[in-house]
């Protein structure tokens, strides 16, 4: 399963219906091209006190590889959390947050809000969300020329 603008957006809606009761609104949908980053969350600083529909919020996965079902399922949930997280976490805007943010940290990506949220739906649905993802065994899409330094893991945010 490939991830494109028809895949990810299904995936997406059907994730949302089981998972998420449906509360959070459709955001944007991106592609990358790497195998650095299997899924990731984009949402654009400061943008707390705008209506959530005038937000730049974007879920973006590789198209590198050729996920199996699971795999793609456990990658879009992983993003889908932190988009749930984004909207519900009002401590974003705290000083201290700015202040991680300015030297380059990330004050609560997998934090215990990320973990818990991660468990209850491993436990209730039988899914694997998990921090990183190990993506060396995943098949490639299509003929690839391998990056230069392939040494460092794959992950994803
Ligand atoms: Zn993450």
């Amino acid at each position: 399963m490939i991830a494109d603008y028809n895949t990810m957006p299904h995936m997406f809606w059907e994730c949302n219906r089981l998972y998420f009761d449906h509360q959070l609104r459709t955001p944007k949908f991106g592609l990358m091209h790497t195998y650095r980053n299997l899924g990731k969350f984009e949402y654009r600083w400061g943008e707390k006190k705008k209506p959530v529909k005038k937000r730049h919020m974007v879920i973006l996965m590789s198209d590198y590889f050729d996920f199996d079902e699971e795999t793609f399922r456990n990658i879009m949930v992983h993003e889908m959390i932190h988009y749930y997280l984004y909207l519900n976490d009002p401590s974003d805007c705290s000083v201290f947050s700015r202040f991680l943010r300015f030297f380059g940290f990330k004050s609560s990506d997998h934090g215990p809000e990320f973990i818990a949220i991660a468990q209850k739906l491993n436990e209730q649905y039988g899914l694997n969300i998990t921090k990183t993802y190990d993506a060396s065994s995943i098949p490639l899409a299509r003929t690839q020329t391998p990056e230069k330094d392939s040494g460092s893991m794959p992950f994803s945010h």
